[in-house]
């Protein structure tokens, strides 16, 4: 039967597609591709994980027998039967095998893709007694899991190993993988999506997040329809159940009928001609009717970025997240060198177009891992208000030496091409003169040990209200400033960017929002220093002419957006958008001021 499920739209285009439920069970494993030649080995890692707890079991059996009824119940042996019958059963192990063989799942992944499909049934028992038995099939699953890991202590939640990458390349030759598949998770992290950014995923919908959390701005990177914020999909979504996901609408729809799928069908070859009249503009100089030139850069997260930056006409980087570098890394962060490759690959990556690195913004919606432990942001976690917390540059100045080796490596690779350094957070005037003597400190490390660097330019981001009301401040250390609209909407609003509880509060064109971005982008301009936005404002074409008019003429977003906006340039004519954003930002309620004229 079709049914929809609505969330809010993150990352445009129509999905179709079967349905891959990543379960946020207990039971925290990791999820990635095998190879084909591996699906027996993984299958025998299976196996040999059910042995194991059979094997446990038939010595706990025999220990029991030598005890006296008092010691030993009988109710325990019942049990023990019940679970070596569980272990035994065909539906669970033959499905485990069905996950791997048909679909290369990890072992891991499709033990517990098959341990909700088998718990699904028993939630749907009519007897009590037998739905009860669905608690003993997940401690088996959980013995198997941690024989599997290769311990035999008491179950504790695990840190997954770093799963192997597969490309996309490699996963779409393999016809076993010919189906097209979306992902469906009650949450994501953003190291779980950055796994999954080379995988085979048409589209992904989660039951939390908001339109700007971390998770949505990958899935916005990777150029993948998206919902967030449904809050039952999860829930309602079956595994390997059809699902349309329509990232402009923002819903999700369940075992569609034929019509419904012809029509969806339509719509995506639509938007694949409308990517093809776009390309042609790769090459096309961003200017505008009045001449005007934009300056249109990349957000990335990784260094192999840089190629879908340069393929989409990007002229720069304008944000690179090196964060990404640090997540999923289960405390083993990289070091100087591993760092230095990283920014020189994309610097190599981007052939002496500008790269604007931005040191480290952990924290709030994005964890190193998800179960941090020991660092400096755990400690943070187990606060109320993580954003509000020990996060980007605070997290930097907590932790001299961590961040004194990524200066370093960030000075170091300046030495391969242009390089500007960003700092995300900043809100005081000692945080600024504290970093800038980190630098020097960097610059004079690097000086002792005779290793060569670079010159780079000084940029802060504009995120909290109280960096955008002291840009006197700012300017007169900094060469540029960046307006991360994602958390100045977020701070200024107190609105949670990543809670779809108050997503319709999160508003860009709140009438305070636009007054901080409009005074900041005047009063660089007044003081002749560069400014951009590098938020998902400027990446959101519905906006463009807005921000033309109030004088940026530099945006930084997702490579897959910058031909659409680079389409908004050349139809606008900025002198006459001038007075009509004056006009928007004086009023009201500038979103429906935005809807007249322009
Ligand atoms: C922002 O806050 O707008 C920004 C670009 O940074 P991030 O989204 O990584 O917090
Ligand atoms: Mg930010």
């Amino acid at each position: 039967m079709t049914f929809s499920v609505h969330g809010l739209p993150v990352a445009r285009g129509i999905a179709i597609g079967r349905a891959v439920l990543v379960a946020s069970s207990r039971m925290d494993v990791a999820h990635y591709f095998i190879d084909a030649s591996q699906v027996e080995a993984e299958i025998g890692r299976v196996r040999s994980g059910r042995n194991q707890v059979v094997d446990e079991i038939a010595r706990l059996q025999q220990s029991i027998s030598l005890m006296g009824p008092k010691e030993a119940p009988h109710e325990l042996s019942a049990l023990l039967d019940v679970h070596l019958m569980l272990l035994q059963d065909e539906e669970l192990i033959g499905g485990v095998k069905h996950w791997i063989s048909e679909r290369l799942y990890n072992a891991e992944w499709a033990l517990t893709t098959q341990l909700e499909v088998v718990a699904r049934q028993f939630d749907e028992m009519e007897d009590e007694y037998l739905r009860e038995r669905k608690a003993d099939l997940e401690q088996v699953a959980e013995r198997i899991l941690r024989y599997m890991k290769g311990g035999d202590a008491v179950v504790q939640p695990a840190r997954p190993p770093r799963p192997e990458r597969k490309t996309q390349q490699d996963l779409l030759l393999d016809d076993t993988l010919d189906v097209p598949l979306v992902l469906v998770a009650h949450d994501l992290s953003p190291a779980d999506m950055l796994q999954f950014k080379q995988s085979v995923f048409a589209g992904f919908a989660t039951d939390v997040g908001g339109k700007t959390s971390h998770t949505a701005i990958i899935a916005r990177s990777m150029d993948i329809p998206a919902v967030v914020g449904s809050r039952s999909a999860s829930q309602l979504i079956r595994q390997d159940d059809w699902v349309i996901i329509d990232g402009d609408a923002g819903v999700l729809i369940v075992d569609p009928s034929p019509i419904i799928l012809a029509e969806y069908g339509f719509k995506q070859r639509q938007a694949e001609l409308e990517r093809g009249r776009l390309s042609r503009l790769r090459h096309t100089p961003a200017i505008t009717l009045d001449g005007q030139k934009v300056e249109l850069l990349a957000n990335i997260e990784l260094p192999d970025d840089a190629a879908v930056a340069l393929k989409a006409g990007a002229v720069g980087v304008g944000l690179f997240r090196s964060e990404f570098l640090f997540m999923g890394r289960a405390g083993n962060l990289p070091d100087e060198e591993e760092q230095y490759l990283a920014y020189k690959g994309a610097i190599d990556g981007m052939q002496g177009l500008p790269v604007t690195i931005r040191t480290v913004d952990i924290g709030a919606d994005k964890p190193l891992d998800n179960h941090q432990q020991g660092s400096a942001a755990a400690r943070d976690e187990s606060h109320l208000n993580p954003a509000l917390g020990l996060r980007a540059i605070r997290w930097s100045l907590a932790d001299p030496a961590m961040f004194l080796s990524q200066l370093r490596a960030i000075l170091r690779a300046a030495a391969h091409g242009q390089v500007n350094l960003l700092i995300p957070m900043l809100a005081h005037g000692h945080e600024i003169r504290q970093t800038l003597a980190l630098l020097d400190q960097a610059r004079v490390d690097l000086d002792d040990a005779t290793i060569p660097y670079g010159p780079l330019k000084l940029g802060a981001m504009i995120e909290v209200p109280a960096a955008a009301l002291t840009l006197n401040i700012f300017l007169k250390y900094f060469d540029f400033l960046s307006i991360g609209t994602n958390d100045l909407i977020q701070y200024t609003l107190a609105i949670d960017r990543a809670d779809e509880s108050v997503a319709h509060l999160y508003d860009p064109l709140h009438p305070a929002v636009l007054r901080l971005v409009a005074a900041t982008i005047a009063e660089c301009q007044r003081r002749g220093k560069g400014v951009s936005v590098c938020g998902e404002m400027a990446g959101d074409t519905s906006l463009t002419r807005l921000l033309l008019g109030l004088g940026l003429r530099s945006f930084s977003m997702h490579p897959a957006q910058i031909l659409a906006v680079k389409q908004e340039v050349l139809r606008s004519d900025a002198s006459r958008l001038a007075p009509w954003a004056q006009g928007v930002l004086a009023a009201d309620e500038p979103g429906l001021a935005i809807l007249v004229g322009g």
